[in-house]
Formats: C-alpha cells, structure tokens, sequence
C-alpha cells in the first residue's frame, strides 16, 4: 500500500469509528503545535470538562465549604470513586477498590498484605521485565524481609505466559506479582489461567494493571484474582501524579492487614484513640489524607468511559493498533524497523513499540515537532494509542514522521 492509500484508509477509518467525536472533547486535540500525540498511554490528554471542573472545585469546594468538605463529601471520595473505577473498567463488585497513594506505594501495600496472609511462605515470583516500579519494590521487600525472589523469564516482545509462570511457582511461594499489559511489548497476560495455576500452588496473585485499566476490560471478580493495583494518569487521564488505585477481592478484606498504618485507614479516625483499630473493609488500605484535588480530573473520564462503554472503547484500540502496524510495516519494514509487540490483536494492548537502532537520537526532533512518542530501552520507541483521544489521522502523522527520520542509508 502506498503513503496515499494509506491516507485514504486513515481517513476511512475515522470516518467509520463509532467514537470519532470523542476526541473533539479533549483539551489540545486541535493545537497545531501537537501534530501527534502518541503517549496517552503514559499521561492522557486533559479532558475539557476538567478545565471547568477543577477550578470550579477550588471555587465552590475548597473556598466555599472549608473543612465542612471532608465531612461533607472529601472522606468519602477515595472509595465512592474507587467502585466506579472497579464498576466500569475492572469487572470488581462495591466496596474492593479504593484510590490512594502511587502505585508504588501502592503496591508495597499490598504485597505486604498478601505475605501476610501466607505466613511461613518464603518466595515472591516476579517477572524479570516487569515495570521497574514492581521489581524495586519486590526486591525492597525481600531483603526486609529475609525472602527469596524467583524471576520468570518471558520473551522479549511478549510477556509472561501461564507456561512460564508455572515454572516459577513452587511450595514456597507466597505472592506472584505481574502486569496484565506489559508496558513495553503491550502483550495482554492470561489473567484467568495464570491466576488459577497461582492459587493451585497456594500463592496469592497481585496484578499491576496499569496499562490495563481504561483501555483492556478486565473481569478481576469472574478470574478470581486476590489484589490489584493501577495508575490512573494514563488511560484514566488523571493528570500528573493523580493517585492510583487498588482492588483487595472482597473475600481478603476482613483479616487484611496492611504495613503503613495511618489514622485515615483506621476504625475511627476522630476518636484520636490510643492504638491502631483497622477500619472495616477496603477503608483500611488507606492510610493518611487522601489526595482529593488529585482525583477530581478523572471522575470526568469515567463519565466518559461509562457513557461510551469499556467494551468499545477496546474495539477502537483493536483497530488502532492494528492499523499502527499495517503502516509502520508499510513505511518501515523495509528499513528493518521490527515491530517488538504481538502481532496477534487479541493478545495486544493500547501500544505498540517498534525497535530500531537510530530511535534513541531520533526522539527529541521528534518531540520539537509536535510528534510525541516516548522511547524504551533499549531501542524502541513506544506509541501509545489512547482510543478515546487519537484518531487514524494522527496515528499515521505520527508514523509518517518517524519514518522521515530514519537514517537515509538504511532507506537506501
Ligand atoms: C506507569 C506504571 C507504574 C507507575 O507507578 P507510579 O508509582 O505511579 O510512578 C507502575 N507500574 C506499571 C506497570 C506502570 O506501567
């Protein structure tokens, strides 16, 4: 196909997509300066309804109600906003998400959590490529805690399979920590078998489902996982630094004990009590004052999410990336860009990463340019397709510069 014809089907694409007029509600989608944004993946767009709502918060809210807020309302966001998210992107019942923390944190929290509910238990299986975030938290834990870490070993431009998680697993292990979307190939982990062979082998399963959540529906009640944890600046449009997320299933929440115990997650925070009392259910994983301006901006992507519906907004991230690498094989192969994610759409989240050798010092032209990916190690360069936000067009914009950039001597 030619550059052309692949301009007639972009522009086909987006005449067909269902969810078109989505993109039109986001801040900056028709700002010249952006020719292509290919990293909503790492930080989605701001969502213009967020632009009224935040200062309208800082306004009515914040000046307006004073302290009268927490009570009124503030307390109880990180759980009524947790149900949602759980409501509309994981498949998980009221009352098992909460928001709070990083992710990070996050996941420190509830790692701890899981060995504790494995007592005697002595191992952490991880992947050897999970995000960085995971394996420096894992490998924290373990020498705190005299524990061994047992690495899987997935393939380069996939991600763990139940084979290899099997192989990883043995008597002594308590927690099995990995990400259902891997963040650099994309592969989509098999949620529901890796999580049974997990519990056969009597461990617990905590599932990092940042780039997962809002973009790959996933059912954390119907696979029987035990916790899970995510970001909320990504595919959820949180903005910078908004707190994540996590999910304890509902059958771990009465003897959950966390390590960071702080007023907020206990029983009764303004009874200034003499000791520690949890608070009853998913309360208790919270532990100082929740970050209310944080989670304001993506109650508005919820709404959005919600009204357009999980499952569609997948089928448009199917036909994104699909499309993605019908033209980085169109404009690239030949130039031996190779294409580091599964080929095979229903094993294939929101991104794809294309490798090549010049990528690293093509980025920062790029980025001066308005065309906006990220770069991995150690030669990739990851586009993340946010289905809300991006359309064909940009898609194949994007694509088109990168391909420009290549060195001449490898197009000759
Ligand atoms: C983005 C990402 C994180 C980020 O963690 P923070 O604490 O929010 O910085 C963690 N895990 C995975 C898999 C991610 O993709």
């Amino acid at each position: 196909m030619t550059n052309d014809s692949l301009l007639a089907r972009a522009r086909t694409l987006d005449a067909e997509d269902p969810l078109a007029s989505c993109r039109a509600l986001f801040e900056g989608h028709d700002d010249d300066a952006i020719a292509a944004y290919l990293d909503g993946n790492s930080l989605g767009r701001p969502l213009r309804a967020t632009t009224e709502h935040l200062p309208e918060f800082v306004r009515k809210q914040w000046g307006g109600r004073l302290i009268r807020g927490w009570d009124e309302e503030w307390l109880q966001l990180p759980q009524r906003i947790g149900d949602r998210i759980g409501r509309v992107v994981l498949g998980a019942a009221d009352g098992e998400c909460v928001v709070a923390d990083s992710t990070s944190v996050l996941l420190y929290k509830v790692i701890r959590a899981a060995l504790a509910a494995r007592p005697g238990r002595t191992g952490i299986v991880i992947e050897r490529d999970n995000f960085p975030t995971d394996r420096f938290i894992v490998e924290g834990i373990a020498a705190d805690r005299g524990l061994a870490v047992h690495w899987v070993e997935a393939a380069y431009d996939a991600g763990p399979t139940p084979e290899e998680v099997a192989g990883a697993l043995g008597p002594d292990t308590a927690v099995v920590v990995l990400s259902h979307v891997a963040y650099r190939s994309a592969h989509i982990a098999d949620m529901e078998a890796i999580t049974r062979l997990v519990h056969e082998a009597g461990a617990l399963i905590v599932w990092d489902l940042s780039h997962s959540v809002g973009s790959v529906p996933v059912r954390l009640d119907a696979c029987g996982a035990d916790f899970a944890v995510g970001c909320s600046y990504k595919y959820l449009n949180g903005g910078p630094g908004a707190p994540a997320w996590a999910y304890v299933a509902r059958r771990h929440l009465a003897d959950l004990v966390q390590p960071i115990q702080g007023w907020l997650g206990s029983a009764d925070p303004f009874g200034m009590g003499s000791s520690y009392q949890p608070a009853d259910g998913i309360r208790r994983m919270i532990s100082g004052t929740p970050p209310i301006l944080g989670m304001l901006a993506l109650q508005d992507m919820l709404d959005l999410i919600e009204g357009v519906g999980i499952e569609a907004v997948r089928a448009k991230s199917v036909k994104l990336t699909s499309f993605a690498i019908e033209a980085v094989d169109e404009l690239m192969g030949p130039a031996g860009v190779n294409v580091a994610s599964p080929r095979d759409a229903a094993q294939r989240g929101s991104h794809i990463t294309i490798d090549h050798e010049s990528f690293r010092t093509v980025l920062p032209g790029l980025w001066k340019d308005g065309v906006i990916p990220d770069f991995r190690n150690p030669d990739g360069l990851r586009l993340g397709l946010s289905p809300l936000s991006t359309s064909f067009e940009e898609t194949l914009i994007g694509i088109r510069a990168i391909a420009d950039r290549l060195p001449a001597k490898v197009l000759d």
